[in-house]
């Protein structure tokens, strides 16, 4: 019988649509019952996709066996042949005539016993599939006999009655010209890389789970198996004899576990990469009851969480056990149960998340104690410089935030800028600058890589200031608190509990950055700028910005000499800032690069002159710790999430969207020219305004909240100005409906 996978038919079959579509335009086509041969070959070609699906489900079954000892042969990627031998307990001879029948199983008797399944077969299909894609040979010897039995098979019966043969313990199964009768599978999987490696791949899983088994791995006619693991007495000692001394050592471990209903019920035991592990692909190993599957929502949620948490976001080893009822996952969701179906993963992966975070974090905080220790010497060495820099302590003026309503939009790429620049000095000596920058640059040099050399105790300092100072209050709201929406511009609702607040989410990102940046600091992934920007042009920009009121070209040479001062100082730091914030500046004083400081979300460039500014202004480059400190919160204060430059269009601030309007015109003008004529408004600018406003809610849902609950320590000022307002409590207003 043909089926879709046989080419060599594919004329006459042709030739036959054509004679039915003839036929069908008569009548309607007769449905057939499918010959059971063809429906038992579509079936296996569903349950054994490619040999590694083979070699996993025959080893499944070596397990299910109690064996403590498996190996695998492989000839050709396992289309030649695949051979699993175990030391289990055997078939019994008068099972081996319906052994591979379709749904033949000794595991499972009725759909209920599916719930508390503890074995990794049940659907009884694996070998019977395997009889109607391959040969199937079965050797086997059950306690107590003297000798064994050998058999093969074809499309699900014996070829003939079990052979007496001389046998040692358990089963040995043989697959041989797998797909040797499905023309176009065999092809692609010629075709395509060799299976090999992924059953080395996935015997390494095993081993490693199943550290009471020895497994072995390896070639047809090779003396040395690629994978080879005897009992282990740890896990720990099995990941080392699979995957190698320098991944054992940088792993740690971990467990949690939840036994709240309302939440998820689940224990969870593994191992996980440190910040010393560096690899450019996830490793994720993961049982589920036992069971080797695949959770790609679980992955992508660690993922995050060491992309955020670690230098260089290096991607993580993973090894993971997880237990819960039986009756919470379904474990028949998919024809190779590679997926299981989880109650409550949601909540189980929120409560992994946040266990993994807070190993890292931990771990983190040791790394640089161990090597503060060792390295002191540097540290001091920056503190200890003479400093003899530009004096930039000039009281920089804080000018007071424009309201939204009030702001004037002129071109795109001029922005607003509002800070001040009061420049005193440029009366410092070269040879200042010079000996200062030779001080940084040993200073930095002394520490160019991170890892080895040294971590500053400055930093080490900050963070703990971060912990110390958490409002505890505030950061269970924050861990545990559903976001609602935005209720204007700045304000976002979130209900905790059965209470609801008011968030400043312009504060809030703004704390949150500058916390990313002290715990990412040295280690930032790099934003690439498009072209280079010059920092003299974008000063000029931001002075103009502050001092909008007065005349064009009144002390524009003031400015000038202002923005050159500036551009200098800045490249003058620039060795320091690429090393420790990944701010790049080149030689011409161009900026090139900025840093990644929560994944997805990159700075409002029209604030980008703003931002420079401020860098020269507000930066206290005398003291390391205070240096640090105010660059990572002017770097803060760029990446927070602020009001939309572009008015929201709904409401009033549709008047913002009028060509031509004369923007010094009294609102009566502007009033009367509302109601004028639709024409008069610009619509590129107000679907500019709209696709903006869209982004920045986006943003603030998906990438501020699920980071912030993640990450942010609320410090205990947010509880007091105005930054989290309790605006309702449910249950008083559910008690005032009720009396309605
Ligand atoms: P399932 O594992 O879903 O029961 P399979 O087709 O994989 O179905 O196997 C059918 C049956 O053959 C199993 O239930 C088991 O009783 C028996 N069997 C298969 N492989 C082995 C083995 N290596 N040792 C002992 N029994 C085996
Ligand atoms: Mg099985």
């Amino acid at each position: 019988m043909d089926t879709d996978d046989e080419p060599s038919s594919s004329s006459s079959a042709a030739a036959a649509a054509e004679a039915e579509a003839e036929a069908i335009r008569a009548e309607p086509p007769r449905i057939r019952r499918l010959e059971e041969a063809v429906v038992n070959r579509i079936a296996a070609g569903e349950v054994i996709q490619r040999p590694a699906s083979a070699v996993k489900e025959l080893v499944e079954n070596s397990l299910d066996a109690a064996a403590s000892s498996v190996s695998v042969v492989v000839k050709d990627g396992g289309l030649k042949l695949i051979q699993v031998s175990d030391n289990g307990h055997g078939i019994r001879y008068e099972d081996l005539s319906i052994l591979c029948e379709r749904h033949t199983t000794s595991k499972l008797s009725a759909f209920e016993d599916l719930q508390t399944i503890k074995s990794m077969g049940f659907r009884g299909e694996a070998l019977a599939s395997m009889t109607y894609v391959g040969h199937v040979t079965v050797t086997t010897i059950t306690e107590g006999q003297l000798h064994g039995y050998r058999v093969s098979y074809r499309d699900g019966v014996m070829e003939h009655e079990p052979k007496p043969c001389a046998a040692v313990k358990g089963t040995q199964i043989m697959v041989e010209n797998l797909f040797y009768n499905m023309i176009a599978r065999r092809k692609t999987l010629q075709n395509s890389n060799d299976d090999y490696p992924k059953i080395v791949d996935l015997i390494s899983r095993f081993a490693i789970h199943h550290t009471d088994v020895s497994f072995s791995c390896r070639k047809h006619g090779a003396n040395r198996a690629d994978v080879h693991t005897v009992i282990a007495s740890s896990r720990l000692d099995s990941i080392r004899a699979v995957y190698g001394a320098s991944v054992a050592r940088d792993l740690m471990e971990i467990a949690v576990s939840d036994d709240n209903p309302a939440r998820s019920i689940f224990k969870m035991e593994g191992l996980i990469s440190n910040a010393n592990y560096i690899a450019k692909k996830t490793t994720m190993i993961l049982f589920i009851n036992g069971r080797l599957v695949e959770c790609t929502a679980l992955k992508r949620a660690i993922e995050v969480v060491y992309a955020a948490t670690l230098p260089k976001a290096s991607k993580p080893f993973i090894y993971m056990s997880i237990d819960l009822p039986s009756e919470h996952v379904d474990v028949n969701m998919h024809p190779t149960k590679r997926e299981v179906g989880l109650l409550n993963q949601e909540s189980l992966i929120d409560t992994i998340q946040n266990a993994i975070e807070s190993k890292l974090m931990n771990s983190n905080t040791t790394r640089i104690f161990q090597i503060q220790a060792v390295n002191s010497s540097s540290a001091s060495q920056f503190n200890s410089r003479k400093d003899t820099d530009c004096n930039t302590s000039t009281p920089a003026i804080k000018s007071q935030k424009v309201p939204v309503n009030k702001m004037v939009r002129t071109d795109s790429r001029d922005p607003f800028g509002r800070l001040h620049a009061y420049w005193q000095d440029g009366q410092c000596s070269q040879d200042g600058k010079k000996s200062d920058l030779v001080s940084v640059r040993n200073a930095v040099r002394s520490r160019r890589n991170p890892k080895e050399s040294a971590d500053l105790s400055s930093i080490h300092e900050l963070l703990s200031e971060i912990d110390s100072n958490t409002h505890s209050g505030l950061l269970d709201v924050v861990k545990n608190c559903t976001y609602i929406g935005l209720a204007d511009d700045v304000f976002a609702l979130l209900q905790h509990n059965t209470l609801l607040y008011l968030v400043n989410v312009v504060n809030v990102s703004k704390e949150l950055m500058y916390q990313q940046v002290i715990r990412r600091f040295a280690h930032f992934n790099a934003i690439q700028l498009s072209e280079p920007a010059p920092l003299q042009d974008l000063l000029m920009m931001a002075l103009k910005e502050e001092d909008l009121e007065s005349p064009a070209d009144e002390n524009d040479d003031l400015k000038q000499k202002i923005a050159e001062l500036n551009t200098e100082l800045l490249k003058q730091k620039a060795e320091m800032l690429e090393e420790y914030f990944c701010i790049n500046i080149d030689q011409d004083g161009n900026l090139m690069r900025l840093p990644v400081i929560l994944d997805q979300h990159t700075p409002d460039m029209d604030r980008l002159p703003e931002f420079l500014l401020s860098l020269g202004n507000d930066v206290d480059w005398e003291n390391e710790k205070e240096c640090f400190q105010t660059v990572s919160a002017v770097l803060g204060n760029f990446y927070a999430v602020h009001p939309p430059f572009l008015p929201n269009p709904s409401g009033d601030g549709i008047q913002y969207y009028m060509k031509n309007v004369d923007k010094m015109s009294t609102d009566e003008d502007a009033q009367n020219r509302l109601t004028n004529s639709e024409e008069d408004v610009d619509y590129e600018l107000l679907a500019e305004a709209e696709t903006a406003g869209a982004q920045r809610e986006w943003t603030i849902q998906h990438v501020l909240f699920p980071s912030m609950r993640l990450f942010l320590k609320p410090p205990k000022s947010l509880a007091t100005n105005g930054t989290f307002i309790q605006v309702a409590s449910l249950e008083k207003l559910y008690r005032i409906f009720e009396r309605c």
